[in-house]
Order: C-alpha cells, then structure tokens, then sequence
C-alpha cells in the first residue's frame, strides 16, 4: 500500500496560487465554470457571477475529452484566450485540463493545468506535468482504485513537482441512477495516506444538478480541500453537461450551504488528518 506521509502526520500540502489564494491545511478552495467554454459571453457571464458568489479559480474547458468524436470537442486555442481574457476581468485564477503535452505552451498563463479522468492512467503526459513547476489538479480516473490514483500522483511528484491537487469526480458502478458514483471515502482515505489537498466534483461524480448541492455538502462534510462544480448560464443549452451544470443562482446557493458545514467542521475534532 502507498503511504507519503509519516503515520500520525497531520501535514497537509499548502498549495498557493498566483491570486495568493491558497488550498490545503485547511484552506478551503471552490474552483466553478462552465463545463465547456462555449463564447465570450457565456463566459465572462458565468466569471462574474460565479466570483460574485465566492468562488476562488474559474474552471472552463478548451480540450474538451469527449466520448463521441462528433461531439462538440472544445474551442482549443481559442479557449484558453477566452480564459485569459476572463481571468484579466475578474482576477481569478484558471484551472483547464490538458490533453496533449504537445499544447503545453498554450497553458504558460493558465494558474492550475487540470489531467481529466481519461488521461490520469497515462504516464508519459504526467511524467512531462512533473517537470513543470505549476500546480496540477489530477481527477482520479474513473475505474480507478485509491491506490492506482495515489501512484499516478507520484508520476508527477517523482519529476520534482509536488504541487498537486487530486480530485474525486467519481467512478463507474454498476448502479445506473447517477452518472458515476461518487467516493466520499476517498476522501479521508486519501488524506491519511498522504499529504495532498483533495477536492471534490460532484457535478461529474453524480451527472444531476440537483445531487450536485447535497454531494457538495457531504464533501465539505468529509473535509474535503474544495470543491469542483459546473456552473452554467443557461444550462439547457450548454454544449457541454448540461444535466449536471448549475445555474449561477444555483451555485449562489450551493456556496452559503457549503459554508455553513465548513463552519461546522471547523468546530469539529475528528478532522481525518490524524
Ligand atoms: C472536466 O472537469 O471538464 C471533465 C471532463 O472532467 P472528468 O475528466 O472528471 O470527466
Ligand atoms: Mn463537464
């Protein structure tokens, strides 16, 4: 079994971002976008608000990974300028996931370079992530065991870059009602055996906006490092996971709920670092 951290640590990696935002040992960190960036309206819509509602990074997707090839696979480079352009507007950092080591120049301004689902078994793109010296927020692979997930982890650690992120967004069960069936365990579980912030995505974990808010409160609940959640401005028509997507008043929601369980496992002394 693969254990990174001295047994009774309560260690916790503190990852600081370029806004001076911070994740880990006990900061709380709530990354929320649309799932695909669609246009320059539609995202600095879903910028503004969703930083209005207290979240800290804007995620958005340029590469889009997509089951079907004639769906709609992401804007490319032109995103990833949207993203910039909204991150210049409203400050906040940008988490969008990579695909292709080739593309990494594209993403020397992007805060967080995200490693989707599909892509967390393969090792030579985590290999080159590990020779970077930005944070990468590695999602767990979606037939992936906790212990598969932590040594793809260390692929990117062994190259020197320790600045991870790991997010549960679920794995795929036999139980057909939700989208993948999302692993509260992991998430102490992942925290007691090593020293990584973990976060959280329950728009993906469960495919339903409306599991989306109570999952994220469990999570909070768990001691979960943040949260990921899909927000859109008019999710009928997103291009992308829809079904699973907030809508700002929504998210507005989701967040003053998710503070008040923070506030609570603040008080708490079971915190699962021990
Ligand atoms: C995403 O976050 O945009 C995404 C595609 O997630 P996952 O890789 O977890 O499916
Ligand atoms: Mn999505």
């Amino acid at each position: 079994m693969i254990e990174y951290k001295k047994a009774n640590s309560r260690e916790t990696k503190i990852i600081t971002l370029s806004s001076g935002e911070k994740i880990g040992g006990g900061n709380f960190l709530v990354m929320a976008g649309p799932c695909s960036v669609e246009n320059e309206d539609q995202l600095m819509k879903v910028a503004i608000k969703v930083k209005a509602a207290g979240a800290q990074v804007l995620r958005g997707g340029a590469f889009k990974a997509r089951t079907k090839s004639h769906s709609f696979q992401g804007l490319g480079k032109a995103g990833i300028d949207l993203l910039m352009k909204a991150k210049q507007v409203t400050g906040l950092p940008i988490v969008t996931e990579i695909q292709d080591i080739r593309h990494l120049p594209l993403y020397e301004d992007v805060d967080i370079i995200q490693v989707g689902t599909r892509n967390m078994f393969n090792y030579e793109l985590l290999k080159e992530l590990g020779k970077i010296r930005k944070p990468v927020l590695l999602k767990r692979g979606m037939a992936a065991t906790v212990e598969e997930f932590l040594c793809a982890a260390q692929y990117i650690r062994d190259g020197g870059n320790d600045q991870i992120i790991l997010c549960e967004r679920g794995i795929r069960t036999f139980e057909p009602s939700t989208r993948n069936t999302l692993d509260i365990s992991a998430v102490p579980e992942i925290q007691r055996r090593s020293d990584y912030p973990v976060i959280v995505d329950p728009s993906h974990g469960t495919g339903r906006q409306c599991l989306v808010e109570p999952m994220a409160m469990a999570a909070a609940a768990a001691g979960a490092d943040g949260l990921m959640i899909e927000v859109h401005n008019d999710p009928s028509r997103a291009f992308s996971d829809g079904a699973q997507s907030l809508t700002p008043e929504d998210f507005e929601h989701l967040m003053q709920n998710v503070g008040t369980i923070r506030k609570a496992w603040e008080l708490c002394d079971n915190h699962s670092k021990l």
